[in-house]
């Protein structure tokens, strides 16, 4: 187990962004299959419809998000717009039905916020995880401004997902990745961010729930109440990077996505020098799209200090 006492801010920085992707990586094989059996778990980083080490639609999204901060602070939502059709129009491999039907409104020439209205008009209860799974890069942005970091939070799901639980889940995510950055216990950080951040009574309900759940009652779909429950439930219940992304991995269904979130969250918790290097050595994947440029995990620690304004 990582002595949490001894990890420094910047590892704990670092370990946001190369936990989310390597998360993403995890999760990647496991996705839209049922959760692992318990003496089964998947431990390593294999293939599957990408190469072994390969991060997905998650983290692509983050990565636009995170460069549209480092262009535009406080967040300008139309830059963060345009990146997000620059990366639909490369045809990624994965794309959320829900993002797509937003983006595609987008690229034609629909303003952001009206496209986003009309997909939520159209499916009023649909609450998916599509913001979620990319917030991490704001975290980043702004640890040293926690309002700003809440509006930027809520900002970028608008964007794509309007719903007060989609706008929620991120200001969430975002005040639990503080309170860890800060060497807060995993248990402290979830109940600062429930005074935090005011959540919808049904994300709420979720979020209280989700330390006592068994491992059998997590559904882990697509809905964000799903991936913000098996995330913390998958941090609190375990005492490593290791552990907590193996189980959130291993629950199937949208498993890149619970464990990319939870390996934001892990990554603030056990920073850099908690995550197995086993894995930090396979993480890669092509960015931008159709450069044929591979970023791997050293890119990412260099993306988590520019953000975070905290170099060597
Ligand atoms: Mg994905």
């Amino acid at each position: 187990m990582t002595d949490r006492a001894s990890t420094t801010l910047q590892d704990r920085i670092r370990g946001v962004a190369v936990g989310a992707a390597i998360g993403d990586a995890l999760g990647m094989p496991l996705e839209f299959r049922r959760a692992t059996p318990n003496e089964q778990l998947v431990r390593d980083l294999l293939p599957g419809r990408l190469p072994a080490g390969s991060f997905t639609d998650d983290t692509e999204m983050a990565l636009a998000l995170a460069e549209s901060l480092l262009a535009r602070k406080p967040l300008n939502p139309d830059d963060l717009a345009q990146r997000f059709v620059q990366w639909y129009r490369q045809g990624p491999p994965d794309v959320g039905l829900y993002t797509s039907s937003v983006l595609s409104r987008i690229a034609a020439g629909v303003s952001w916020d009206q496209s986003a209205n009309e997909a939520q008009q159209q499916r009023p209860e649909s609450a998916g995880n599509g913001s979620l799974m990319r917030n991490w890069p704001v975290a980043l942005a702004h640890w040293k401004n926690p309002i700003e970091c809440l509006a930027d939070s809520v900002l970028q799901s608008r964007v794509t997902h309007a719903h007060s639980e989609c706008t929620a889940a991120c200001a969430f995510e975002s005040a639990m990745i503080l309170s860890l950055l800060k060497g807060e216990t995993t248990a402290d950080a979830l109940n600062q961010a429930r005074l935090q951040v005011a959540l919808p009574p049904g994300l709420a309900a979720f979020v209280d729930e989700a330390p006592h759940r068994k491992r059998e009652e997590l559904r882990n779909s697509g809905w964000v109440r799903h991936t913000l429950e098996s995330a913390i439930w998958a941090l609190l219940t375990t005492s490593s990077f290791e552990e907590a992304a193996i189980q959130a991995a291993n629950l199937g269904a949208d498993a890149d996505t619970s464990a990319t979130v939870l390996g934001a969250m892990a990554g603030a918790a056990y920073g850099l020098s908690g995550i197995p290097q086993r894995w930090v050595n396979m993480l890669r994947g092509e960015w931008p799209l159709g450069s044929g440029k591979i970023l791997v995990a050293d890119d990412f620690i260099t993306l988590a200090e520019k953000l975070s304004g905290l170099t060597v």
